[in-house]
Order: C-alpha cells, then structure tokens, then sequence
C-alpha cells in the first residue's frame, strides 16, 4: 500500500516544529519513529498533507530527574527506555511495558511520546503512565501547558491536546524506593497488541498496601483509569478476597469490542485477571 502524497519537513528546534504547525494546512501531522502513523498512511486511514518530523530535535529527547519528578523526552524511543539505567532506577515498570511492546524492530523506532500521544487504547504505554500519575507536557504558539494522563484520552485517537500542539515530555514524581510495580498484558504471540493487559504500582507499609494504582490498556475505547480497582486493596494485605474485588472492579468499567482477540465477555474477564496478575506481582516485590 503506498500512502498519499506530502510535504516533508525536518526542523531542527521546537519552536521551528510549533511554528510550522500553525503555518501549515490543518491536516499537517508530526511524526516520530512513524511506527503507528505510517502503517495508518499506507491504509489511508491517514492523508496528511504535510509531515514536521520531530528527529532532529534536541530539546525532546533524553530522560532526567527533576525536583522529584522524572522527566522523559517525547523522542526517547522504546528500546532507549529499556536500556535506561536512570529510568530503571526510578520506574522500573516502564522497562517491563517497553519490553513487551512488539519486537526490537518497532521498539528501535517507535518513540515513548508517539506511543502516549497517538491514543491508540491498545498503545501499551498510556496505562502505565495512568498508573505513575504522569502529566503531558504540550507545547503550542500559546504556551506550555500540562495534562494528566488520567485526563487526556476522549476516545479513540482523541486526545485533549489542540491542533498544532506538540508533546514535549512527560513527567511523573518518581515512586517511592521499595515500591511494588508490574505490567501484566495478554497477547496471542509476539508482537500482538494486548487481548487486555493491565499495570499496577503499590506501596506497602506494615504488610498493609498503603497506596496503589491501576492503568488497563486495550479493553476499552480509551486506556482506563482503574481508580475503584485500586482502591479495592488499599489498607489490607493482599488476600484472595481483596483480589477478587479488585478483579470484579476492573472487569466492571472493562468496555471492550469483539475482535480477533477474542470475544467481548472474554477480554473484559482478561481485564480482571490481568489486574489480579499485576497486583499479585507488584505486591510480591514490594514485599520481597
Ligand atoms: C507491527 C507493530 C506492532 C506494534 N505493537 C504494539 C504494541 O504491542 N504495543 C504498543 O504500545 N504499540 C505497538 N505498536 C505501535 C508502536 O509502539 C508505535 O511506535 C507507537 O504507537 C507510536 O510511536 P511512534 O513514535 O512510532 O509515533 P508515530 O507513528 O510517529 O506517531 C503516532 C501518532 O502520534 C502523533 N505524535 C507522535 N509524537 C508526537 C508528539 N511528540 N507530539 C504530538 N503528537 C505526536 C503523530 O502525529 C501520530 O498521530 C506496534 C507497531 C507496529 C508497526
């Protein structure tokens, strides 16, 4: 399939990206490693009329921590995340999801703020950064603004940010050291978009789970903020009861279409087994 045709742009500043943007016709995209939007182009599901490729720009990439918050690049790519000591160190769940993202091929070129701003609901990464209390950074020719992830996703592939806005980075306080964490995701085989798949980060204090918080990704329109889920186990250790409820919380906002992944009933039952996977995980090395 051969997309359409368009203009190609490479700026090398983002404040030469934000002024092409509200230069050029409405339909111009971004693009970062192209993983999600060009596939999208070859099926003309996508006809932009220009692309401001984000590659040679500094500013967006790269990952730090500042005051307390960890600071990741839109333009670090997947594989980077793996291979990132820092990231390790500070939120090891964004190893674990990166990982089981596709095959090195894509993970080479698909970047963490394509995966986030895309709004793909199968997109393994917007859950996570639900779960870690991420915000977007969006940069526009109005300023800077920040959107929690837990408020960014509309519907499929609408998200809150505004035409001509570019996300810069995200940012997320670093969890507690100690801190339990897991991405449990269901999928056919490797490289497969998630059946349903669910992340879990959790504190524990006195053998009791003292904070936690749940992202679902796939089993809904959007990825889903599992708020009820969560809240299900907080204040007890976890026991097959406390399990169960989460399990029966996250199945209960669990909205997914039939697909070749299987059946709606099935993939909304996954949502609650992916949830009590990842929180029996994460409370085992928050415990260890
Ligand atoms: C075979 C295959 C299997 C895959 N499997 C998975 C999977 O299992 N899980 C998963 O999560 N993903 C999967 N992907 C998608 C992959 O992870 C993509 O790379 C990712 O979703 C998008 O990142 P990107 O950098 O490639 O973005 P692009 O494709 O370049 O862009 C995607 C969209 O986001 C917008 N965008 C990108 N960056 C920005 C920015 N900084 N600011 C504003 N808008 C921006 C673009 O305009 C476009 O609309 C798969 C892809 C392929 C080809």
């Amino acid at each position: 399939m051969i997309p359409g045709v368009f203009d190609y742009h490479r700026p090398a500043s983002l404040s030469d990206a934000i002024g092409l943007l509200s230069r050029l016709d409405s339909d111009a995209r971004v693009i970062a490693g192209g993983h999600s939007l060009i596939p999208m182009m070859k099926l003309r599901l996508a006809s932009p009329s220009h692309l401001v490729d984000l590659a040679a720009i500094a500013e967006l990439k790269g990952a730090r921590v500042e005051a307390g918050e960890v600071v990741i690049g839109a333009m670090v790519t997947q594989h980077e995340a793996i291979g990132s000591e820092l990231l390790a160190a500070h939120a090891p769940i964004l190893r674990e999801t990166a990982a089981v993202i596709s095959d090195p091929q894509v993970r080479y070129m698909g970047t963490i703020g394509g995966n986030v701003a895309n709004g793909d609901p199968g997109n393994d990464m917007p859950a996570v950064m639900m779960a870690l209390g991420a915000s977007y950074v969006l940069r526009g020719q109005g300023g800077e603004r920040r959107v929690a992830a837990r408020d960014y996703y509309q519907g499929a592939y609408t998200t809150a940010a505004l035409p001509g806005e570019i996300l810069t980075a995200i940012r997320f306080p670093a969890p507690p050291a100690g801190h339990g964490y897991a991405y449990e995701k269901l999928k056919r085989k490797v490289g497969d978009y998630a059946t349903a798949a669910a992340a879990a980060i959790l504190t524990v204090s006195g053998g009791r789970i003292a904070t936690c918080s749940i992202g679902l990704t796939n089993v809904a329109e959007t990825a889903l903020f599992a708020d009820a889920a969560a809240r299900a186990v907080v204040g007890g250790a976890l026991d097959k009861a406390s399990l169960a409820r989460a399990s029966a919380a996250a199945e209960a906002i669990a909205d997914p279409a039939a697909d070749g992944r299987g059946s709606a009933e099935y993939r909304k039952k996954m949502a609650g087994v992916m949830t009590a996977r990842a929180l029996s995980r994460a409370f085992a090395r928050a415990t260890a």
